[in-house]
């Protein structure tokens, strides 16, 4: 079942190692059928070189897998956490990626530095705070995706598709797998040119002006970057 959703979610996890965002089994991609509602997501501790398209595992939007011979990724209680908070989304990636991983672990949000930012995110990406204790200890998985949504619950989550999650490491999502891995290679390069500019003793983000004139041109209803519609 879902062949073409599990050929999708493979290639992503495969594109993730490709572009330099993974190393060992620190990554997982999901997606959802828009259809069903299922997931598929990447096997648990499955290594990448031997894990096929078949391997990947359906679960429903509780977790009870479905189909697949291997338990799903164990950060799968965090993905169906963000799918059932946002009807929008399709697709969410983690990974442990170097600066993106870097801010995060610091605990601090992504400012928007520059039209680059600007380009992906509408304002800073946003670094939860650390969890508690008790969260910790008792469904800690759920509670990783509770404190993304808690972090974002005034802001669409297509508009900043991105947050840090503190102490830990960034999640991406997007429309399906593919955009949430884009988003995912653009987090760490922005992660990456945002380090560089603290480093020059900048900390200003641009202005409202700037940012609205680079987001919007991209993305929304007044969009006019690229080809649009034919
Ligand atoms: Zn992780």
């Amino acid at each position: 079942m879902l062949e073409k959703i599990k050929e999708t979610v493979y290639r992503a996890n495969l594109e993730l190692v490709n572009q330099g965002l993974v190393i060992h089994t620190w990554g997982n991609v999901s997606g959802r059928d828009e259809k069903s509602g299922l997931v598929v997501i990447k096997p648990s501790g499955v290594g990448y070189s031997e894990m096929k398209a078949e391997d990947m595992v359906v679960i429903d939007i509780e977790g009870k897998i479905i189909e697949g011979k291997f338990k799903p990724s164990t950060d799968s209680p965090t993905h169906l956490l963000l799918y059932k908070k946002w009807p929008s989304i399709g697709g969410i990636v983690h990974t442990h990626s170097t600066y993106a991983t870097s801010w995060a672990q610091a605990g601090r949000n992504i400012p928007a530095f520059g039209t680059t930012h600007a380009d992906h995110y509408y304002g800073e990406v946003p670094c939860t705070r650390k969890l508690t204790d008790q969260e910790i200890k008792f469904d800690y998985e759920v509670n990783t995706g509770k404190v993304i949504v808690e972090r974002l619950v005034h802001t669409d989550p297509l508009a900043v598709p991105s947050a840090l999650v503190n102490c830990h490491g960034p999640f991406c999502w997007g429309l399906d797998p593919g955009e949430a891995v884009y988003n995912a290679v653009a987090l760490e390069e922005i992660a990456r040119m945002a380090f560089y500019t603290v480093l020059l003793n900048h900390d200003k983000p641009i202005s409202k002006k700037l940012l609205d004139k680079h987001f919007l041109r991209k993305h929304g209803k007044n969009a006019y970057y690229g080809q649009g519609e034919k």
